[in-house]
Order: structure tokens, then C-alpha cells, then sequence
């Protein structure tokens, strides 16, 4: 059985961490890679060695398998942690890594592969069971008359999406038959340019959904388990800003109906790790819409409500072990919220880097706060914004919103711009109070 006796932490910031607290716990040494703008992030002070890995541009240091791989080398570490973003869903540096003899902690590069396509994740989820969104079944091709056929089966609108697409870009709605030619051309042109692939699909285009997402881990060896979902609706051109655990208002008979095809989907599939299905949640159906192959920003609501810590189970199953669970030994209890802080500026979103004077993180019971800041650290301008996860956890909904917004207003971030009073807002509003808003709220709210 492979162990990890030393794990590359392949990322930065808050995910970082996250990944070398839960080494730590498990006496796994710890190697942080960072490039030369982050000498000074948390992790990295706290790990067992660091290698600095390039300059400060993502595509010169954290997007840079060669020398990811060289400080695997040179450290002697056995597993490599991708964290989210950067390489974790690069089916290319999975490979890589476990070529050059290290762990990839997430699924196998074939499983990343068939998820990053688009057309081939809902055609397996098809296959397996999982709700998926009225479309085309497979990629568009150059008969415009087939094409119309289609959305007109499906009626408009419909959404035109490239199958390489990701970060919310490469997709299109259309809402009549006279733009469908044109709209297919331009997506297929966009998507050629910036994913390299021209393949576009289309699906119904749904008009008020929720997003949902269900979180799994499978061991690939047979055994696979749901940790519930997530409502991650809150969101601003494609980012998720506020989330929850679990998701509002659904009825109880179809969350585990849709939580059970995910499972299902897993062992078709052969997975291995932590995984997200996304779901568009609209009018009582779940439309299964991409899976992520990796730990999400948002997986500490789940944490909370399960009780159960989904980084310790990524690196037990890289270790060769069987899930440390069954479906049984995993209780639901209570309610958990995430509020995602930016280093941003509340009304223009502009990134607002700069040097934090000071920090107070709240606290108290069921008060988390995943961060890397501290009095005196830099954020630099280089990377996402994201500074710091505020997570509330309480018995039921009320309770945790309540502990969220005291949270809130202990929060101290000094020196540079937050979106905390965004959030301030948001945990006060009557709609989100209520539950189970769709995803164009918040920015119909902004736009107010
Ligand atoms: P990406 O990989 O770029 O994140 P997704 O397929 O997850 O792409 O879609 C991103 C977002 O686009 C969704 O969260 C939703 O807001 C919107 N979207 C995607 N497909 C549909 C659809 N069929 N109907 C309505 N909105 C959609």
C-alpha cells in the first residue's frame, strides 16, 4: 500500500492551509511550493520545507508542471495535493505526476479527462442514472436543420455550451429559431480560440434554477458515499459568493433519490476522491449540468453538517485505503453557511491587493474561519481574491444565520478593500432569510 509520507502542496492561500492542517494531523510531512510574490503566505512559514517554484505569475510558478515536479524531486515527496483551481482538474499533470512516481491525490487522469468533456460527463451521467438538462445528446454538428430540430424539440430558450468550456465562459443563450445558425457559429469560433476545441452542445436553457450540488468521495476500489448538498445560488457572473449546507426546501424523497444516482455514477464511472455534481435545481427537477473532480471552495459547510473532514478522506484514499466510512456512519445534523471574503472592492468588485494592517477573526461556538491572513501579510495582486472563508454552523437554519451574522460583524480586515459589508448585507436579506433564491438574485439585487 502506497503511503504519503510527504505531500507537495501544489497550491496557495487559504486551500493550502487547509491541506497542511489536515497533513499535519495525520503527521504527513508537508513541502509548499510558492512562487516569488508569496514567500510570506501562511502555509508556507508553517510547512515542513518550501521551494520556490517561480515568479509571481501563475503561469511562470503554480501553473508550472515542470517545476512542480522538480520540487517533488528535490524534496523527496511522495504525493502531490492539488487543492482547486490551477492544475487540480489538468488531466495532463495528473498524468505527469504519477508518471514521475508521485500520487496524484484526486481521481485518475481518465476520470478528469471524461469529466473536462462536457458532452462525454453528461453522457456518462446519463448512463448512470443522473438527472441530466433536455439537449442535444452529443456534440452539434454542421447541419443547421438537425440543430433547429433540436431546440425546437427542446423549446426555446436554449444555451449553446462548449464542451471544453469552464470558468462560466464558452456558452450562449438563444432565445429564437432566426439567431440559432449564427449563435452555434459564434460559440463554436469563441470556444476553437479559447479552449482549442470548436465543440459546442445545447441544452435547455433553465430560467430560474437554484444551483445544488451533491458531494461525494469514492475509494475506486468499490466503495463510494454522499455527503449531502449544497446550495451555492448566491452568485455574481459565475462565482459562488455565499453557500449553504444542505440546500433549502427540497423535498426529502429527491435528495436522496438524486444523492443516491450520484453515487451510482461514481462507482460506473470508477472514481476515485472527493467529487461535486452540479446541479441546476428548477421547479422540483434536478438537472445534472458538470462535475468537479476535486475539493471545492465550499467544502467546509458539508464538513460542518457531517461532522466528517473530506481533506483527511482525500489523502487516506490516495494512501490505497478503503473509504473510512460507510453511508450508514454518516449523520446529518444542523445547518452551515460559507461567506466567501474578497480582497475586492464592495461596489465595483475591482481586486483591491495591499498590505493588511489589521485582522480579527471572529469566533465562538460554530464560528469557523478558514484563512491565511494575519497583521502585516500581503495580499498580492496576482491571484484570486479570496482571503478568507467565514463559516457558521448551528442546529437548524436560524441558528446558524444568526452566529453568521455576529460573525460577520466581529470580522476586522483592515488595509485593503473586503466584500464583508456585501455579505453583511446578504445575511440580513429577506429573500435569502427565507431560502431558496435563484442564481440570478444576487446580481438582480446588485443591479437594484
Ligand atoms: P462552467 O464549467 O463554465 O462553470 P457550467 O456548465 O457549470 O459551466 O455552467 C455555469 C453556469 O452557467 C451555471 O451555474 C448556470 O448559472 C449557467 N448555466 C449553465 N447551463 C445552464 C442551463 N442549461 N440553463 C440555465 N443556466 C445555465
Amino acid at each position: 500500500m502506497p503511503t504519503l509520507e510527504k505531500v507537495l502542496i501544489a497550491n496557495r492561500g487559504e486551500i493550502a492551509l487547509r491541506v497542511l492542517r489536515a497533513c499535519k494531523e495525520l503527521d504527513i510531512a508537508t513541502v509548499a511550493v510558492h512562487s516569488k510574490a508569496d514567500r510570506e503566505l501562511k502555509h508556507v512559514l508553517l510547512a515542513d520545507e518550501a521551494v520556490c517554484i517561480g515568479p509571481a505569475p501563475s503561469t511562470e510558478s503554480y501553473l508550472n508542471v515542470p517545476a512542480i515536479i522538480s520540487a517533488a524531486e528535490v524534496t523527496r515527496a511522495t504525493a502531490i495535493h492539488p487543492g482547486y483551481g490551477f492544475l487540480a482538474e489538468n488531466a495532463d499533470f495528473a498524468d505527469q505526476v504519477e508518471k514521475s512516481g508521485f500520487i496524484f491525490i484526486g481521481p485518475k487522469a481518465d476520470t478528469i479527462r471524461l469529466m473536462g468533456d462536457k458532452v462525454s460527463a453528461i453522457q456518462s451521467m446519463k448512463k448512470a442514472g443522473v438527472p441530466t438538462v433536455p439537449g442535444s445528446d452529443g456534440p452539434l454538428t454542421e447541419d443547421d436543420g438537425r440543430t433547429l430540430e433540436i431546440a425546437r424539440r427542446i423549446g426555446f430558450p436554449v444555451i449553446i455550451k462548449a464542451a471544453a468550456g469552464g470558468g462560466g465562459r464558452g456558452m450562449r443563450v438563444v432565445h429564437d429559431e432566426e439567431s440559432l445558425p449564427g449563435a452555434v457559429q459564434v460559440t463554436q469560433s469563441e470556444a476553437a480560440a479559447a479552449f482549442g476545441s470548436s465543440v459546442v452542445y445545447l441544452e435547455k436553457f433553465l430560467q430560474h434554477p437554484r444551483h445544488v450540488e451533491v458531494q461525494v468521495l469514492a475509494d475506486g476500489q468499490g466503495n463510494a458515499i454522499h455527503l449531502g448538498d449544497r446550495d451555492c445560488s448566491l452568485q455574481r457572473r459565475h462565482q459562488k459568493v455565499l453557500e449553504e449546507a444542505p440546500a433549502p426546501d427540497i423535498p426529502s424523497d429527491l435528495r436522496q433519490q438524486v444523492a443516491e444516482s450520484c453515487i451510482n455514477a461514481c462507482l460506473e464511472i470508477g472514481y476515485r476522491g472527493a467529487g461535486t455534481f452540479e446541479f441546476l435545481y428548477e421547479d422540483g427537477g434536478f438537472y445534472f449540468i458538470e462535475m468537479n473532480t476535486r475539493v471545492q471552495v465550499e467544502h467546509p459547510v458539508t464538513e460542518m453538517v457531517t461532522n466528517f473532514d473530506i481533506v483527511r478522506e482525500q489523502l487516506r484514499i490516495a494512501s490505497g485505503r478503503a473509504l473510512s466510512v460507510t453511508q450508514q456512519d454518516i449523520k446529518f445534523s444542523g445547518h452551515a453557511f460559507e461567506c466567501r471574503i474578497n480582497a475586492e472592492d464592495p461596489t465595483t468588485f475591482m481586486p483591491s491587493p495591499g498590505t493588511v494592517t489589521t485582522f480579527h477573526a471572529p469566533g465562538g461556538l460554530g464560528v469557523r474561519v478558514d484563512s491565511h491572513l494575519y497583521d502585516g501579510y500581503t495580499v498580492p495582486p496576482y491571484y484570486d481574491s479570496l482571503i478568507a472563508k467565514v463559516i457558521s454552523y448551528g442546529d437548524d437554519r436560524e441558528t446558524a444565520l444568526a452566529r453568521m451574522r455576529q460573525a460577520l460583524d466581529e470580522l476586522v480586515v483592515e488595509g485593503i478593500r473586503t466584500n464583508t459589508a456585501l455579505h453583511r448585507d446578504l445575511v440580513r436579506d429577506d429573500a435569502f432569510k427565507a431560502g431558496g433564491v435563484s442564481i440570478h438574485y444576487l446580481e438582480k439585487l446588485l443591479e437594484g
